[in-house]
Order: structure tokens, then C-alpha cells, then sequence
């Protein structure tokens, strides 16, 4: 099920038989030559939507702006600063809560966003405790690649230049959900330099074409599809042990 395809009817029954919900979130940014500027958004929604037709799980619509300021040097990207984005997640977090949801599952795309996710986390836990009250509500964050048995595929997939930024197995779970959408060029160097990640002109400076450390040369559709079949497997059971965790009184 998804929400942005439903009646405020049927989530209301939704909720009567579940308060778990996913939300992917990601980043519009560059992806180095060949990448998608939505690839970070992009696979957590994938992800969900594999998931959501292997099991009776609800779907949020994507967070799809996140904290990407490294990027801002290439054309196309839009970012959050870590303050708008924390505030943006409070209010999604707040209207989901507000309505029942008592486990939000954040599904992440883009490890820029982690430190400002767990912050997001932190700030709204932090009202229950100043107030010294139960939050209602428990969150987590879980970033595609980390989902049980992905991070192996990957390194099976691919044991050289995977690499941080524009990596082969982003690219090619686009590639596999948007083939019309496949772009070719040549890699020079065909693995990227790696580094450190500052302030948007010393990124650009440090990684001209945008990529950190991989060879997205390496990707292919099938290679996404073994990725997002997995993935998706991953996400299913991760959304059941999250819902069936108890709360202590
Ligand atoms: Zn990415």
C-alpha cells in the first residue's frame, strides 16, 4: 500500500491493523558522469516498492531533498542544510505520529543524510525527555546498503572499484529501474580518487567529474535487479521485527 495512493479512509484502516510505516529518503544530487541526479532518492523508492508487493506493508511518499551541500558545485543538485532538513523531518515525523504511526522506518539513500537523520532523531526524542513523557513514537534509520546480506552482494558484484560516491551498485538498481535512462561515458581515471568530503568547491576540486572512488562502468541492470530483489527481501523482515519489538511499561 501506498499513501500517496490511498484515501485517508483507508489508512485510517490501515492503521487498525498495523502502525508501522516506511518513509525512503534520499538526496537529488550528482552522481558523477553517468549517474542519475535522483539515484540517492531513487533506490530507497525502488527498494519500498519491491517490498510493498512482496508484503502488506504502507509506503510514505519519498523524502527526496536531503543534506547534499558537497554536491552544490555540479548543476542539478538541490540541497537541505542539516538545520531545514532536522526541522523537515521533525514536522513528518510529528504528522505521522499525530496520526498513530508508531514505528516510522526512514530508509536511506544517501549517507550525507545520516548524521542529520540520527540528529532528527535525537531532537524529537529530546522533547519526550525534557518533558519527561513517552515519545509514542520509535524511529529508525536504515540505509539501503546496510539491509541484511547487500553489502556482501555488493562486494560479490563488485571487488574493485565500488567506491564511496556514484558507486556501480547504485547506478545499476537505477539502470535495472530506468533502462531508457542508462547513460554511457568514458571513465578517466576509470577508478575515481578518494578523499576527504568538505565545502562544495573543494568537492569539486578534489573529484572533477563527481565521483569518490568508483567505476560506475561496472554496473548493469541485472546486477540492480539481483541488488533490489535482495534488498527488498531484507526491507520485508526488517519492517516485521521492527513492528512485532514491544515497548516496556
Ligand atoms: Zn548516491
Amino acid at each position: 500500500m501506498h499513501l500517496h495512493l490511498s484515501t485517508w479512509a483507508e489508512v485510517e484502516q490501515f492503521l487498525q491493523r498495523s502502525r508501522v510505516i516506511v518513509v525512503p529518503i534520499g538526496s537529488n544530487e550528482q552522481h558523477g558522469p553517468t549517474g542519475l541526479l535522483g539515484t540517492d532518492w531513487l533506490c530507497p523508492e525502488i527498494i519500498a516498492r519491491e517490498a510493498e508487493k512482496r508484503a502488506e506493508i504502507l509506503v510514505a511518499p519519498t523524502f527526496n531533498i536531503g543534506m547534499a551541500q558537497h554536491h552544490l558545485a555540479f548543476a542539478g543538485t538541490i540541497s537541505l542544510r542539516p538545520s531545514t532538513f532536522i526541522a523537515a523531518i521533525s514536522d513528518w515525523v510529528r504528522s505521522l505520529a499525530g496520526h498513530g504511526f508508531e514505528k516510522i522506518l526512514f530508509l536511506n539513500g544517501h549517507g550525507g543524510n545520516v548524521a542529520s537523520i540520527e540528529a532528527a532523531f535525537s531532537e524529537i526524542y529530546a522533547e519526550s525527555s525534557f518533558a519527561a513523557r513517552r515519545a509514542g513514537v520509535a524511529l529508525k534509520l536504515c540505509n539501503w546498503w546496510d539491509l541484511e546480506g547487500v553489502g556482501e552482494l555488493a562486494r560479490d558484484l563488485f571487488p574493485t572499484g565500488h567506491g564511496a560516491h556514484a558507486t556501480p551498485s547504485e547506478i545499476a538498481i537505477t539502470q535495472w529501474a530506468f533502462p531508457d535512462a542508462i547513460k554511457l561515458a568514458d571513465y578517466a581515471p576509470l577508478i575515481a580518487p578518494s578523499g576527504p568530503i568538505r565545502e562544495a568547491l573543494d568537492f569539486r576540486a578534489r573529484y572533477p567529474d563527481g565521483r569518490i572512488g568508483s567505476n560506475p562502468g561496472l554496473a548493469t541492470p541485472e546486477k540492480g535487479r539481483a541488488l533490489v530483489e535482495l534488498a527488498a527481501q531484507s526491507l520485508v523482515r526488517e519492517l516485521e521485527a521492527f513492528g512485532s519489538e514491544t515497548q516496556p511499561d
